[in-house]
């Protein structure tokens, strides 16, 4: 027996189904994992919705999880029957008990790690790893901003880049989600009604930003060039407030020679030994207590139509599970 969330059709929360679903045998390549906890992400908000596409409907949404490797299937090398794993990457498919994946996309999570934190902290966690280490490497001494740094992602990533010996900016939008950002490596919490552009003019003593990383998109892309040095990164990684339309190229002219690029997880992972090194990372950040995975949300799997009200009204803070 094998239970799912299903969406038949893209919509709101309502759309989402708890159901019984067939349990797959693993094909050549594949492990069947059954699954301890899964993760609740953003991206599973656009799948829903249909900002991106599920390749075909009925569709099982989700991109993380962990687990127990139950079966693997022919030639399978990385894991074996019995393994702790978790994984954060497509094909959708993860808010089930049960499901089939391609091994190679399997990290074995240490002793150390729970369920429950492999779960909160393999899709975020990696995200925060490959935007910090990979596309914009912050050293020690620059300031750097983070949009939603109260989010899954931005409190990992703002406890990473403090940890980096950075001066953390973080943008949240209630006093409540500062307070927490400030307990997490923010150095200096702005809020979204802040005029954002001259507390960081102000912050940096006039020098601006090298970078930003943001994942709020549309509501705040043109504010986050603002906050730029000349020749500044714009990492523009989520669409929480809807997708950014690509702006007339001079602005980048204007705004003093802009880079912005749009990065995702699934290129700086689609290398195996990117996806471990990422993993790699994040353990040892989490392991040596440089970076708390804060589980502040915890639903039962079939109930995952109000996680997902609650992210999208912007009320959770870390990461939230959902539990099978
Ligand atoms: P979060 O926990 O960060 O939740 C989203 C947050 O965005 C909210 O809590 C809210 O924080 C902020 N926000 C701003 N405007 C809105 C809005 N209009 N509606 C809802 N929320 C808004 O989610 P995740 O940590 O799961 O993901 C963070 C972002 O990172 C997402 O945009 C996601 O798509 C992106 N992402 C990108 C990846 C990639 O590979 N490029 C991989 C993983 C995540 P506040 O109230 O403080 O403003």
């Amino acid at each position: 027996m094998n239970h799912a969330i299903r969406i038949h059709e893209t919509g709101g929360p309502e759309k989402m189904v708890w159901e019984e679903v067939p349990l797959p045998s693993p094909k050549p390549g594949e492990a069947l994992v059954r699954h301890k906890a899964v993760g609740l992400n953003y991206i599973d908000v656009y799948f829903r919705t249909g900002l991106y596409k599920a390749p075909s409907m009925p569709a099982i949404i989700g991109m993380e999880a962990s687990g127990i490797v139950e079966a693997i299937g022919e030639g399978v090398t990385e894991v074996k029957i019995g393994d702790r794993v978790a994984y954060a990457t497509g094909p959708i498919g993860a808010y089930a008990e049960a499901r089939t994946i391609k091994a190679d996309r399997l990290v074995k999570m240490p002793d150390a790690i729970s369920f429950e934190q492999g779960a909160a902290m393999m899709l975020q966690g990696m995200t925060a790893a490959f935007l910090i280490k990979k596309c914009y490497a912050a050293k020690a001494g620059q300031t750097v901003l983070i949009h939603a740094a109260a989010g899954g992602v931005g409190l990992i990533l703002s406890q990473w880049a403090k940890h980096l010996g950075c001066t953390v900016i973080g943008v949240v939008s209630t006093p409540e989600k500062a307070a927490l950002v400030q307990q997490h490596g923010v150095d200096h919490a702005l809020l979204t009604t802040d005029d954002i552009p001259a507390r960081v003019k102000d912050i940096t003593k006039g020098a601006m930003l090298p970078v930003v990383y943001d994942s709020v998109g549309k509501d705040s892309f043109l504010t986050s060039l603002d906050c730029l040095a000349p020749y500044g990164l714009m990492i523009s990684y989520g669409n929480a407030s809807g997708p950014v339309a690509i702006p007339d190229l001079g602005i980048l002219a204007a705004k003093g020679s802009l880079y912005v690029t749009r990065p995702t997880l699934a290129t700086y992972t689609a290398q195996r030994d990117d996806l471990v090194a990422r993993a790699n990372d994040l353990f040892e950040v989490v392991a040596s207590g440089a970076v708390k995975i804060r589980v502040n949300q915890s639903y039962a799997l079939k109930d995952a139509a109000s996680a997902h009200i609650a992210l999208e009204a912007r009320k959770t803070t870390g990461s939230t599970i959902l539990i099978p």
